[in-house]
């Protein structure tokens, strides 16, 4: 049987992600949160005409000669209307963000005006109007200013805050849970054996979940043992976590037990090994209510599966619709012509000096090495199939 294509495995992996559900939290907490409804400003900003300079309110049709003498009536500091209307000849001493007296229309700086005790000397021409912030010039009452699906950054914030919202709707963090399996792995900083390696995949798989605007919980790692295994994985469905990821038992060898053991749990399969490389092992299902996506354990694998597929679902969750964006780039190698797996290929993008981006590939693209995978900056995406290709040939990139 055929194996699925990529595309069609991400179909069947969002086919019923749904929206995380919505919550409140403070502007303190939302950094990076995604916002969950539009934002309305419930006021005019400025919500009156406002100073925009530190200087003196007067009439501009006062000042037909220079310098021109005009008294002094008083003092409009930014949080107080000033009490009385402006009159011909007069001005108000006045500063930045307060406003503007009745009667005035312009603000003269301070820089172009001479004092003299109860008068002020306006040395230079001025622009009627000039320094004056009209009322909600930046934004008006009933403006959506921010949209659903923003992600919240401290640009943001500062309009949220400035449109008076002290908290925001925001869709809640997914739970990912994360499971590693493997006699052979001990965690960095323990003391592993001849015989075993240091897990990594899971702080990969952990840091990106996390990057892409989910909550973990770490499982730690499994032995390659049935009833270890099924325990965790109970765990994680009675935490009612969003995803469960599983990392590596799910090939075809002897001691590749994670398959069984979701299905034990109740998993219902949604597909076991897709036509793409690395990552042909792959596996999704349905554990309840709980999604679960299996990934191979080879390190390159792993982390190129949480990227065509954890990344989409996290994303979903979240209210967005891209699953990631796909950007054109120029070879810098020759190709060779591809099978029937989708294959990315670990590649270090430069611009050349026609300022097109250039991919070049690493030479090795074995699927254990992570060295070359935390060199590369993106991943060379050839379709199934594709036809060998010349270098400078175009090609499709996805950024790491
Ligand atoms: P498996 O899919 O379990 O056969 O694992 C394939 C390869 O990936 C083996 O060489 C494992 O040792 C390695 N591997 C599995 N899990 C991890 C992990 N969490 N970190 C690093 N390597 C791993
Ligand atoms: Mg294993």
């Amino acid at each position: 049987m055929a194996l699925l294509t990529v595309t069609d495995a991400l179909d069947q992996i969002l086919g019923d992600v749904a929206v995380a559900d919505i919550e409140n939290v403070s502007l303190h907490n939302a950094t990076a949160r995604v916002l969950a409804r539009d934002l309305k400003a419930s006021r005019n900003q400025p919500p009156f005409r406002s100073s925009a300079m530190d200087g003196y309110a007067i009439r501009a049709d006062n000042v037909r000669e220079l310098p021109t003498k005009l008294q002094i009536i008083g003092e409009a500091a930014a949080g107080y209307f000033f009490p009385d209307a402006l009159h011909n000849w007069e001005a108000v001493r006045i500063f930045t963000g307060a406003p503007v007296p009745e009667g005035a229309d312009t603000v003269v700086m301070q820089e172009k005006t001479e004092r003299d005790g109860a008068f002020v000397s306006i040395l230079e021409a001025v622009t009627k109007g000039s320094n004056i912030r009209d009322c909600g010039q930046d934004f008006k009452k009933d403006d959506i200013l921010l949209k659903r699906g923003t992600e919240l950054t401290y640009r943001h914030l500062a309009l949220a805050a400035a449109m008076n919202h002290a908290v925001l709707p925001v869709y809640r963090r997914p739970v990912i849970a994360i499971l590693s399996t493997g006699d052979e792995l001990v965690l960095p900083g323990e003391t592993p054996s001849d015989s075993q390696i240091i897990a990594a995949n899971n702080f990969a798989i952990a840091s990106y979940a996390q990057t892409i605007g989910a909550d973990i919980m770490d499982l730690g790692i499994a032995r390659d043992d049935m009833t270890e295994i099924a325990t965790t994985i109970e765990k994680a469905v009675a935490a009612r976590v969003d995803c469960l990821v599983t990392i590596g038992g799910v090939s075809v060898g002897d001691h590749d037990l994670v398959q069984e053991a979701l299905k034990k749990a109740g998993m219902d399969l949604k597909f076991w090994r897709i036509a793409m490389r690395p990552g042909k092992p792959l596996l999704a299902g349905k554990l309840g209510n709980t999604h679960v996506l299996g990934l191979p354990g080879n390190p390159v694998s792993s982390m190129t599966c949480a990227l065509l597929f954890l990344q989409p679902m996290i994303r979903k969750m979240l209210g967005k619709d891209t699953p990631y964006e796909i950007r054109q780039a120029i070879s810098g190698h020759a190709l060779p012509a591809n099978d029937h797996r989708q294959s990315y290929m670990r590649a270090r993008t430069h611009m050349d000096e026609a300022g097109r981006t250039v991919a070049s590939l690493f030479s090795d693209q074995d699927s254990s090495k992570m060295a070359s995978f935390a060199q590369a900056d993106c991943l060379i995406v050839r379709p199934a199939n594709a036809p060998a290709s010349e270098a400078g040939a175009p090609c499709q990139i996805l950024s790491l």
